[in-house]
């Protein structure tokens, strides 16, 4: 049977697939193979988790999680997805700082393409890991640390390049509980005059618009305290919302202000439901958060353009952090997300958007669907050609590489 991805939009080519049950299982594949290709939970949009060699899910190795209460981290396997890891945290009276829109995303393809939730002062998931053990193309398995090996910021948000990741240590904090709210009918006018400072009014915001007649969008504010009875004139919804007009709300996590644990309410969707819409691709660009305002009205300026292939946008912040492929690094960001219908019109839309955000300096989100090139990578991302130097030192026979990486990256045949 073919295997594909969640979306189902791309089918796997591999040779071989295989689902190694131990440490050394993996090491003898990565040994005995000139091409190996990692793959998680496969819910990328692109063919970044694809081959034509050898690919390798990390789904049957031995589950580990263990917590370290003196040094305030938890040590977990990079095969887990986050629901796992999350469940396992808050049951021991711990949390991590943030979560996507989905809990259902492994931790290891979550932070190779630099996967990130909201909040002004939440910075993407890979910013929790202090540590990861990575087996190389040697199979020989190191541990690097932050703020002790030089090379940690180039090897978390890897694309899958620096080595398969084995496990990840994480900086945890105590539990803590939030509330999520979601807004109707925030004027776009209003929120694009104002964006940083309603992205920056609760623990993690989100906005939501298919950039039709009503001139509006909602607001989904996930707060530590409690949230307020309106947003600029914006009022809560009393009846349950889902990001995407028309799909039954019960796929999301608990609103109206209920209090619950960090896990149950940062995500969306919940763990037990299809998340999104399903049949769907999703694009998403990041900017400097002091280009925000411009960059929403350049969206806007173009959106009549997505007819009824666009089924929702939304918009996000990160705080910047050191990770070189990160989509923050270095900047305070603001994200800029479409949900597409299933349709080959689509990568003409993302183009137009990828246009009309040109004068931005955007990055692609690399687990979802671009046009650009490495060229455009190149002069984005100041840390590219450090990264390709990283990547050809440790692996300098490209064992890790696939024709994904090989056209972003632009090195090796
Ligand atoms: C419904 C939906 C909602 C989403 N919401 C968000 C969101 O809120 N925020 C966001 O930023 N993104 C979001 N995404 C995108 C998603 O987070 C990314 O696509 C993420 O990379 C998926 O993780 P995965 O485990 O499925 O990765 P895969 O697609 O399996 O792999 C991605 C990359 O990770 C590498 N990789 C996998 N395992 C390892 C390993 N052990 N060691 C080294 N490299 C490895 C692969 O080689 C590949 O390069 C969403 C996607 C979907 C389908």
């Amino acid at each position: 049977m073919a295997i594909t991805n969640w979306a189902t939009n791309i089918t796997f080519q591999d040779r071989l697939t295989l689902h190694p049950r131990s440490i050394q299982e993996l090491q003898e594949i990565v040994r005995g193979n000139d091409r190996v290709r990692v793959r998680g939970s496969a819910h990328c949009f692109n063919t970044i988790a694809d081959t034509q060699e050898v690919a390798v899910v990390l789904d049957q190795m031995p589950d580990f999680l263990s917590i370290d209460a003196d040094a305030k981290t938890a040590t977990v396997g990079a095969g887990l997805n986050y629901a796992q890891i999350a469940e396992y945290l808050h049951a021991h009276g711990y949390a991590i700082h943030n979560l996507a829109s989905l809990p259902h995303i492994s931790i290891a393809g979550a932070v190779a393409t630099g996967t990130h939730g909201s909040g002004i002062k939440n910075g993407p998931l890979h910013t929790a890991i202090r540590a990861v053990d990575l087996m190389g193309p040697d199979g020989e398995i190191r541990r690097l640390t932050r703020g002790v090996d030089d090379e940690f910021f180039a090897a978390i948000v890897s694309a899958g390049l620096a080595g398969i990741a084995l496990s990840f240590t994480l900086d945890i904090e105590p539990t803590f509980e939030i509330m999520q709210s979601v807004y109707g009918q925030l004027p776009r006018a209003t929120f694009g005059a104002n964006i940083i400072e309603i992205l920056s009014s609760a623990y993690s915001v989100s906005f939501f618009t298919t950039w039709g007649n009503d001139g509006a969008g909602d607001l989904w504010v996930k707060s530590k305290t409690l949230p307020p009875a309106e947003v600029f004139g914006a009022k809560a919804r009393t009846e349950k919302a889902h990001p995407i007009f028309g799909v039954d709300p019960d796929a999301c996590t608990e609103q109206f202000a209920v209090p619950g644990p960090w896990h149950l309410r940062l995500p969306h969707f919940r763990i037990d439901a299809t998340p999104s819409a399903g049949n769907e691709l999703q694009s998403e660009f990041f900017v400097d958060s002091k280009n925000a305002s411009k960059a929403f009205a350049a969206m806007e300026s173009i959106s009549h353009n997505f007819g009824d292939l666009l089924l929702v946008t939304e918009v996000r912040s990160m705080a910047a952090d050191d990770h070189w492929l990160s989509p923050a690094y270095g900047r305070e960001t603001v994200a800029l997300h479409c949900t597409w219908k299933n349709d080959a019109g689509v990568p003409a839309l993302v183009a137009l958007i990828e246009a009309a955000l040109a004068p931005f300096e955007f990055r692609a989100h690399t687990g979802k669907l671009f046009n650009v090139k490495s060229d455009h990578f190149r002069t984005v991302v100041p840390k590219f050609d450090d990264f390709v130097g990283y990547v050809k030192r440790v692996d300098p026979s490209g064992k890790f590489q696939n024709g994904f990486t090989r056209d972003l990256f632009g090195f090796l045949e």
